[in-house]
């Protein structure tokens, strides 16, 4: 992509958003949900995928808005522990870590970088640049992923809001950045999927699309 290695020229370090920029997470998410489905079907009650996702967003909704601005507002454990006390009455520790567990699993299996990824980051490594991705949600979930991309060795640090105690675009994650990466603001490019998050004063933003 030369755009992006025009812009990344004159740059020390470039900042890497994670999802929707390394890979699609849509389909990744609505595979997870549906597999999610199956299973909460089999174990749960038989209800319509409708009323399923109506439960879900229910949910998430609530855990978001308690939660706001926290890597745990994304938690998929809360959602399907929320949705099951609220249609069981009580929390149902078996089910919520099963309904978890299969919708990672299923996300996982669907996941796949996005062509220019590999190549671009050999570029940059190779010019010695510095690559820091910058993500939100838990550093767990956030490693896993890029470790099953095989990318840790093109990346040298990581920071996600769980770690920095705040969501993009809040400074107090991008300040964290800058201190792993050791570099001002004007000397990094950061690459993501999102003009309202991937933002901070003089810092450079280039939007990519993963499906490209
Ligand atoms: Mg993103």
């Amino acid at each position: 992509m030369t755009a992006l290695d025009q812009k990344a020229k004159s740059k020390k370090v470039i900042f890497l958003d994670l999802d929707n920029t390394l890979y699609a997470y849509k389909p990744c998410h609505r595979y997870a949900l549906n597999q999610a489905y199956s299973a909460y079907r089999k174990h749960v009650e038989k209800i319509s995928w409708r009323t399923f996702l109506a439960f879900y967003e229910k949910a998430r909704f609530r855990t978001h808005r308690r939660l706001r601005g926290q890597a745990a507002s994304h938690s998929r454990l809360l959602y399907f522990q929320n949705m099951l006390e609220t249609r069981l009455g009580r929390t149902d520790f078996k089910k919520s870590l099963l309904l978890e567990k299969i919708y990672w699993q299923a996300f996982f299996s669907r996941m796949k970088l996005a062509p220019w990824v590999r190549p671009f980051l050999k570029r940059m490594k190779a010019e010695g640049k510095r690559i820091v991705v910058v993500t939100d949600l838990t550093t767990e979930l956030q490693m896993k992923k890029l470790l099953r991309f095989r990318l840790e060795k093109s990346i040298d640090a990581i920071v996600t809001s769980e770690e920095a105690g705040a969501e993009k675009p809040d400074p107090k994650i991008f300040k964290l950045a800058f201190q792993k990466a050791r570099c001002l603001a004007r000397q990094a490019l950061l690459i993501g999927d999102d003009s309202q998050k991937d933002i901070y004063p003089l810092l450079e933003f280039i939007k990519v699309l993963s499906v490209v």
